[in-house]
């Protein structure tokens, strides 16, 4: 296992109260050892502050984090500054992304997509940052075919990315299928399967449904099946997402990265269960 890099991800919170809880959360997950906690950048540059107090509470702490950094909107100097004040703190791992446009904001700023961001990186830091990006298995939902969705994360890669991590799947063969794919289109990068624990049916719905991650008909009438037993619903979530993250390292998925949603429970569950600690 010790090739593969397993992480997890973090929002920054907006209260105090959600500070002093990620801070709990943070102090459970960190006995897991991950390899990086990311936190996540609001649209429009949103949470651009809360982003980096975050992100420099971790690494006071003495572990690795990777800032999501997102360009739709801004201009070439506000990411210039964003990425002078991340060198200036020593932090060297970034998730480049475009990012959707909040709504009722119409100016896209001087970045169209996420490939124009890796490369500006390139262009200003050269090799100081280790740069990850997005990848979709089952297609971006803007994107307006397969091959071009494809073509469009090899323009990232070629930018200068060094890896991806996925959008979360619930089919493990969507992965495979994008895995192949990939290797055909000359794409060899490491890409990590994002993993979205399943703990709340209705808050997974809504989700997928605003970021085309697909929920097996099967899956979701059987979560449905559950009404408001919560805890049937963790405890089918925690052996179904533990079978696919074993079906997913078995077939040689390079890590795992964790959307934990600030919450340790089900993640440090099925972290244990793979026996990754
Ligand atoms: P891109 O790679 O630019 O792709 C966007 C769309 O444009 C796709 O349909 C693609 O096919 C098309 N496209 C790309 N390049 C071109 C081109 N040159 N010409 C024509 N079409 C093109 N959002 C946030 O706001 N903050 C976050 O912190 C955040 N973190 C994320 C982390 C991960 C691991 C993932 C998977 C997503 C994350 N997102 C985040 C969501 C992401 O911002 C959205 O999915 C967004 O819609 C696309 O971002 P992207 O970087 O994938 O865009």
């Amino acid at each position: 296992m010790n090739d593969r890099t397993f992480s997890m991800e973090f929002f920054p919170p907006k209260t105090d109260e959600g500070v002093l809880k990620l801070r709990e959360t943070r102090k459970q997950l960190t006995q897991l050892r991950p390899e990086f906690f990311s936190v996540t950048f609001g649209a429009g540059g949103s949470t651009r502050d809360r982003t980096l107090e975050t992100v420099l509470e971790i690494q006071g702490e003495g572990l690795a984090a990777a800032p999501h950094l997102s360009c739709i909107g801004s201009t070439r100097a506000n990411i210039r500054e964003i990425l002078e004040v991340y060198k200036a703190h020593g932090i060297r791992h970034i998730v480049a992304l475009r990012g959707d446009l909040p709504s009722g904001v119409a100016d896209p700023g001087e970045f169209r997509y996420a490939n124009e961001l890796v490369a500006f990186i390139r262009q200003e830091s050269g090799d100081w940052f280790t740069i990850e990006v997005a990848a979709y298995p089952e297609m971006h939902p803007q994107a307006r075919n397969w091959r071009e969705d494809i073509q469009n994360f090899k323009r990232k890669v070629d930018a200068g990315a060094d890896a991806a991590i996925t959008q979360y799947f619930f089919n493990a063969d969507a992965y495979f299928n994008f895995l192949d794919e990939c290797a055909e289109n000359d794409i060899h990068i490491p890409i990590v399967p994002g993993i979205m624990p399943i703990s709340n049916y209705a808050q997974l719905a809504r989700f997928s449904t605003m970021c085309g991650a697909e929920i097996p008909r099967w899956l979701a009438r059987k979560l449905e099946s559950y009404y408001d037993d919560t805890a049937s619903i963790k405890a089918f979530g925690l052996d179904f997402v533990t079978g696919l993250c074993e079906r997913l390292l078995e077939g040689g998925a390079p890590g795992l990265h964790f959307y934990t949603l600030n919450q340790a429970g089900a993640t440090s569950t099925i972290w244990q269960r793979l026996g990754l600690d």
